[in-house]
């Protein structure tokens, strides 16, 4: 499936193409910090795959919770999360995979998640959201 991508701002745009909704959330602590939420939810496709319409995008290393090095792209200007990747020292250019945070993804709605993963640092009242009570959905 093709998927379509902007950030908050609007400078950056691509397309993205994934084999299958292969969609994860991610409790892990760095997830929880960047994001701002307390999970983030994930996409991921091949670099190969990805394009980049407009806009340029900036690049964070970090050492993840798992040890390796990982490269995250954002927007810039307004800081709208791209995806996450390994660094070039470890996967070649091209042939890296992208986690894409599907927040910013047109079809994020049709992106239900397959799995989580970094369950030790899930928040406790992540275990059901489904509890919720529906009638005080809405911002009612
Ligand atoms: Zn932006
Ligand atoms: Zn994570």
């Amino acid at each position: 499936m093709q998927v379509n991508g902007a950030c908050h701002c609007g400078e950056i745009t691509f397309t993205a193409e994934a084999e299958a909704n292969f969609c994860v959330i991610c409790h892990c602590r760095d997830c929880q910090v960047m994001s701002g939420a307390p999970y983030r939810s994930i996409l991921p496709v091949k670099e190969s795959g990805f394009n980049l319409v407009s806009g340029k995008l900036k690049l964070y290393h970090k050492t993840g919770d798992s040890g390796n090095r990982r490269e995250l792209a954002f927007c810039g200007d307004c800081g709208t999360h791209v995806y996450a990747t390994s660094v070039v020292e470890d996967v070649p250019l091209g042939q890296r995979m992208l986690g894409l945070r599907t927040g910013m993804l047109a079809e994020v709605a049709d992106l239900p998640p397959q799995k989580e993963v970094w369950c030790e640092s899930k928040v406790d009242w992540a275990q059901d959201l489904l509890a919720l009570d529906m009638t005080k959905q809405n911002g009612q």
